[in-house]
């Protein structure tokens, strides 16, 4: 019984010899790999979250508010003043981590004998979202330094008619933000077929200044969805809480598919507390900002070819073994991701202490 093994089951034929998602956990000191917060959870935030937590318990009895409507409004106020839209509740839907929003999205629109289009290299959970919804995976292709241009995007779309399109910005694994010309020429080539529009910005709190998020693209604009999460700006990743914005008949689209009292009393409790907090949250990504364009400037002083980054991450490249430099960062306790463009690493901006450490090693391994 206990000696059987995946290949002895009668699993779904498109499942046989798949991976699953796996980035690796590992405990180093500094863990730079998947784009968490590295700082801690700020203490009154702690305090905040654990009284909430510990008010809900008392109810736990009872099912969760299927509509988890005081989060809704905590996100739609967060949102208008975060990106200068007015968003209403009504706009809002949450689930537990963006994935789970972005599973809804494509078990709506998307689903078996329809296709789903992205623009690889972005974030390697697109194609995996569309197998687990029996979707077809369309891989678009970038321009020169993986820039998207607005025209190229569109004839992109025109050709082939994608029952859901999404534009990451800014990009995983590249940093870069779309300016919203883009999403405008995705958005008009969509109404042309039967095509949604995702923004995945769960790295919009990082963007430069003066790049617009696509939040102020909403109005008029029903076939427009926008994603974001708490899991990176927020240090929420534990959390799980992601949600998007959106025109209010695309919620009642998610409602279809989602599964009764989706998010538990707790995890709305939780992220409810760390929404009053938003500032202090924030002024974290001030910092990290600070160290991200840090990256930027000392790694192009080493001789390598950093992306711009909009995120709290950079790409950077010119390395001639990758795997290599990985593995010499590693066994300085730093864990950093590998990539799947040759001579490519991404490094998440951490503290000032966690950057150091990193420039340092990785200047060490140049030089050995
Ligand atoms: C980290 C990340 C997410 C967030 O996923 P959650 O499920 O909200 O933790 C979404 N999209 C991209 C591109 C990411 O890099």
């Amino acid at each position: 019984m206990n000696d059987t093994r995946l290949a002895d089951l009668p699993l779904r034929e498109e499942l046989r010899g798949q991976e699953p998602y796996g980035a690796p956990q590992l405990s180093v000191r500094s863990m730079l790999n998947v784009n968490e917060t590295t700082y801690d959870v700020p203490a009154d935030v702690v305090d905040a979250i654990a009284k909430e937590v510990r008010s809900v318990a008392e109810t736990l009895n009872r099912y969760p508010d299927r509509e988890f409507t005081a989060l809704r409004q905590k996100l739609a106020d967060y949102l208008s003043k975060e990106s200068a839209a007015a968003i209403t509740s009504e706009q809002i839907w949450a689930g537990n981590g963006s994935n789970e929003v972005m599973q809804h999205i494509l078990q709506a629109f998307a689903g078996p004998g329809r296709s789903v289009m992205a623009f690889p290299p972005t974030y390697s959970m697109y194609p995996l979202y569309a197998r687990g919804v029996y979707s077809h995976y369309i891989a678009g292709t970038r321009g020169p330094d993986f820039i998207q241009d607005p025209e190229d995007v569109a004839a992109q779309i025109r050709e082939h008619r994608p029952h859901v399109v999404i534009l990451c910005s800014p990009n995983n694994p590249t940093g870069t933000a779309l300016t919203l010309d883009v999403v405008e020429a995705a958005y008009q080539a969509a109404l042309e077929s039967e095509t949604m529009v995702i923004v995945d910005e769960a790295y919009g709190e990082f963007r430069q200044p003066g790049t617009a998020s696509a939040l102020t693209m909403l109005s008029g604009r029903p076939r427009l969805v926008v994603t974001r999460t708490m899991s990176k700006a927020f240090a929420l990743a534990g959390g799980r809480l992601g949600y998007l914005a959106a025109a209010p008949a695309v919620t009642d689209a998610l409602r279809l598919v989602r599964l009764p009292y989706h998010l538990s009393a707790v995890t709305q409790a939780a992220a409810c507390a760390a929404l009053d907090h938003a500032e202090t949250l924030m002024a974290n990504v001030e910092q990290i900002k600070a160290q991200r364009d840090r990256l930027v400037t000392e790694l192009t002083d080493m001789g390598l070819s950093p992306y711009p980054s909009d995120a709290n991450f950079v790409l950077f490249g010119g390395v001639d073994n990758a795997h290599e430099a990985w593995q010499h960062l590693l066994e300085d306790g730093i864990l950093i991701r590998e990539v799947a463009i040759a001579g490519h690493l991404r490094v998440t901006a951490g503290t000032e202490g966690e950057t150091t450490d990193f420039l340092n090693s990785l200047r060490r391994y140049l030089n050995r």
